[in-house]
């Protein structure tokens, strides 16, 4: 049955983090995690999360299935961090939001249903974009397409080719967007650019796949959901994949949510019985334990208002490695200006470090990254950032 089986290519981040564990150095660093760690390296366990925890134990519940979508209780608090709570399109019960596995699931479950509604539409990604947004969408049947995206030259938004891109695409291109945080640049687009998409995205009836996998990572809850705002006041027709795996730190529960904006209520509850229907065909029904945690935390006032500081601890930690990390790169004496580093948002910044420079990275100093020179900003903290900085410079040298 298997001799004709032939092996899959391995992930390069896994391939990174198995070199990183063979490495006997005592000041080995691996930047090329995609998970937040915090000034001790170490992955948190928030105490908004824990508290709920606690309280869950104290009220010990049997393990039943959860319905189809997920815990509507979750559901809802997802539409109101995403969308806002007055937003039209959530009062007037146009948006469905089913519980997902992780803000992964939630990209296969939209994908899955768009290819049974149209398989013969194109999806487009950025370039670069997140690995996997190619492979779930290829998966589902689709032929992916890029748009340009990174201008490695100014390290900011190819705007002008971006939008050139979307002028081309065929009317119903589903186009892929990272609403905040872009992974792997760090690299996201300013307000008035947003509106230029959601512009031209309206003009040429392209369909909307917002991606947000780091809400509160970068300027704040609200700030970073900008852009699903605005495509929400647009009225197009909308996809958001959306995940707490990150701004939750609960990596391996698997919380995510799939959100769909219709037309009206009705559109919205027949949309809603096919994304039950992926659902139901692919694993039945959601896990409950990591959702249940999210919805209390989000429900209660004062377990909401602690995440909410959690979260804002990490996103200024985050800002004050890139600060650190422009300072001591000039400290060192690195040739160029590093200042980009702390313009990007989120966990990742694309150094400009190329791939000889990140081998040598490896080889000399124990450090890695991602062949591409993705690091993450938030595997740094007081005790490695000098020796990171110093290895940086000198094989930038
Ligand atoms: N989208 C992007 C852009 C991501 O970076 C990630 C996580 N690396 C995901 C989606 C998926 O996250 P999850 O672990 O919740 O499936």
């Amino acid at each position: 049955l298997f001799h004709s089986v032939a092996l899959a290519p391995r992930d390069p981040i896994l391939g990174l983090n198995e070199a990183f564990a063979a490495d006997t150095r005592p000041g080995k660093v691996n930047l090329g995690v995609g998970v937040y760690y915090d000034a001790e390296g170490r992955l948190p366990l928030m105490r908004a999360v824990r508290e709920a925890e606690r309280e869950r134990l104290a009220t010990p519940t049997a393990h039943g299935y959860l319905p189809i979508d997920g815990i509507a209780a979750y559901d809802a608090a997802v539409q109101q961090l995403l969308f806002g709570a007055e937003a039209a399109a959530v009062t007037e019960r146009r948006v469905v939001t089913v519980q997902s596995l992780g803000g992964t699931g939630a990209l296969k479950v939209g994908a899955d249903f768009l290819h049974a509604l149209d398989p013969s539409a194109k999806v487009a990604i950025s370039t670069p974009s997140w690995a996997n947004h190619r492979g779930i969408f290829e998966n589902a049947g689709f032929e992916v397409i890029d748009y340009p995206y990174y201008d490695a030259a100014s390290h900011a938004v190819d705007i002008d080719g971006l939008l050139a891109a979307l002028d081309g695409f065929a009317p119903g291109t589903i186009v892929v967007l990272h609403a905040c945080c872009h992974n792997p640049t760090g690299v996201d687009l300013d307000t008035a650019q947003w509106r230029q998409v959601v512009e031209r995205m309206q003009a040429r009836e392209l369909v909307p796949f917002l991606d947000i996998a780091y809400q509160g990572f970068g300027d704040g809850i609200e700030p970073d959901a900008a852009a699903i705002r605005l495509f929400e006041a647009s009225g197009l027709p909308m996809f958001v994949a959306s995940s707490f795996s990150k701004s939750f730190s609960l990596y391996g529960e698997r919380v995510g949510a799939l959100s769909v904006v219709a037309a009206s209520d009705d559109e919205a509850r027949r949309v809603q019985s096919q994304l039950k229907r992926v659902v139901r065909t692919n694993y039945s029904n959601p896990p409950t334990y990591g959702a249940a945690l999210v919805s209390h935390v989000l429900h209660t006032p004062a377990l909401r208002a602690m995440w909410e500081d959690e979260l804002g601890a990490m996103r200024e930690r985050i800002r004050a490695m890139r600060r650190g990390l422009v300072a001591r790169l000039a400290a060192h004496g690195a040739t160029g200006d590093f200042g980009f580093i702390e313009r990007q948002r989120g966990m990742f910044s694309y150094s400009g470090l190329d791939a000889a420079q990140v081998a040598r990275l490896a080889e000399e100093f124990g450090i890695y990254a991602v062949s591409s020179g993705r690091i993450c900003v938030a595997a740094l903290n007081e005790g490695n950032l000098d020796t990171v900085a110093g290895a940086i410079a000198a094989v930038g040298r």
